[in-house]
């Protein structure tokens, strides 16, 4: 069965698109810890991350790199932190977080609420510093 993930790559479930090429695609979290919370996937699917070919773990990184750079020019952020967990949905994801400190990629804490239109300025703004 298709995780919700290959879903939202069809089209199929709505999401909050960044950006994407033939082989990536990155979306915002819809539970996230921060303003801009990213998530990037692989198109084809996987359950977890370090099964991926080295290829395409490879080129993944690359494409988050250059997510992460556009985050982080238009979200205020010391940094843009990294997870890796995968606990909930299985289809290999890193997730890409703008941090201040420890605390703000923290699983544990509540998550953040946005309404539709703010998800989507996030997105717009986010996929506009895209180089
Ligand atoms: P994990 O598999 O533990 O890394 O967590 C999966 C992440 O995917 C969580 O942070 C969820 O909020 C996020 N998530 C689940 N469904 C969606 C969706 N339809 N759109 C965007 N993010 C989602």
């Amino acid at each position: 069965m298709a995780t919700i993930f290959s879903k939202i790559i069809a089209g199929e479930i709505p999401s909050y698109r960044i950006h994407e090429d033939e082989r990536y695609f990155a979306f915002l979290d819809i539970n996230p810890l921060a303003e801009g919370h990213t998530l990037v996937i692989p198109k084809v699917e996987t359950d977890y991350l370090f099964d991926l070919e080295d290829d395409l773990l490879a080129g993944m990184t690359v494409f988050a790199k250059k997510v992460a750079l556009a985050i982080d020019q238009v979200m205020v952020c010391k940094r843009v932190g990294v997870a890796v967990l995968g606990l909930e949905v299985p289809h290999a994801h890193i997730h890409l977080i703008p941090i201040n400190n420890l605390h703000d990629i923290e699983f544990s804490r509540p998550k953040l609420k946005f309404s539709e239109e703010e998800f989507r300025a996030t997105a717009a703004k986010i996929s506009a510093a895209i180089q």
